[in-house]
């Protein structure tokens, strides 16, 4: 490890040069790459998957913490870096040059990985929808992720803030979604125009006989008209209204002020 040159170093040798298409945005603060790798909770022995690796920093973190990495970077020049440091770390480090889109991730692993990662801002909300869409419980143990602030808020809102909407009740619903730390703009090279934050996501069980298809289609409607109320939002989905009186949900109320645990018995009713 006392070997691997300074990351800003790797970046000139390499020509790391950050390209926005591909959303980067590095870090290279050793002590809050740690502690963002810290966020999982211990992690010696651990499986994590990691997506954009970029130069290394998060990377060298997760080995440093003990974990076994498999990283996705789709950007070419970083794979020589990244070959260094698993060179470094014989046997801790798998990378793969691909799209995190495009591979079949949970096919890389045969236990529960963390996934971690300093997300390219241009593909993060995808990926999370993704993974919070996956059969329950999950084929990953806990995802530690960096968003824009606006977007981790977006996802741990509670009900009746103005960040509450789908992607809360999604991150929510089978799922504790917090915060684990702001990320100031500036540790960012280059640093993006935004604030940042590390949220933390841990799956739960999820509550039993609720259709996902069915939550989604609620919160669809109910959200794609936020400011109606609900009995003219929720129209459009079969058996919202009747479900809404036997819920006890006054169907003059907006979108924003129903809580997760209210879509959820919503969405039961529906799924019977
Ligand atoms: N992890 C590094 C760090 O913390 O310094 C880099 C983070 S940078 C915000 C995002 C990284 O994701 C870049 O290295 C970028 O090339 C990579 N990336 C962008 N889109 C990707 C995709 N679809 N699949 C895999 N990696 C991607």
């Amino acid at each position: 490890m006392s070997d691997l040159p300074p990351l800003r170093e790797v970046i000139r040798i390499h020509g790391l040069s950050a390209s926005k298409a591909l959303g980067q945005n590095f870090l290279f603060d050793e002590q809050l790459l740690d502690r963002i790798a810290a966020v999982p909770g211990d992690l010696n022995g651990a499986e994590v998957f990691e997506v954009g690796p970029g130069p290394g920093g998060l990377t060298r973190a997760l080995l440093r913490a003990g974990a076994r990495v498999t990283a996705v970077e789709r950007d070419r020049r970083c794979i020589p870096a990244l070959g260094e440091l698993a060179d470094a770390y014989p046997g801790k480090l798998t990378v793969i040059e691909g799209d995190a889109l495009e591979i079949d991730v949970p096919a890389l692993f045969t236990g529960k990985p963390h996934i971690v990662a300093n997300l390219p801002y241009n593909v993060g909300t995808a990926l999370l929808v993704r993974w919070l869409s996956a059969q329950w419980m999950p084929w990953w143990q806990s995802l530690t992720l960096m968003f824009q602030r606006e977007v981790a808020d977006r996802i741990v809102a509670p009900a009746g803030s103005d960040a509450y909407g789908r992607l809360a009740v999604l991150a929510q619903w089978r799922s504790s979604a917090k915060i684990a730390m702001p990320v100031h703009r500036s540790a960012f090279t280059p640093p993006p125009k935004v604030m940042s934050a590390v949220v933390h996501i841990l799956p739960q069980t999820a509550p039993e006989g609720v259709r996902f298809d069915r939550l989604e289609a609620l919160t669809a409607a109910a959200f794609g008209q936020r400011r109606k109320m609900l009995r003219q939002s929720l129209k459009s989905v079969p058996g919202a209204i009747a479900a809404m009186e036997t819920a006890g949900i006054d169907s003059s109320r907006r979108a924003e002020t129903v809580s997760v645990a209210e879509y959820v018995a919503l969405a039961k009713l529906l799924s019977d």
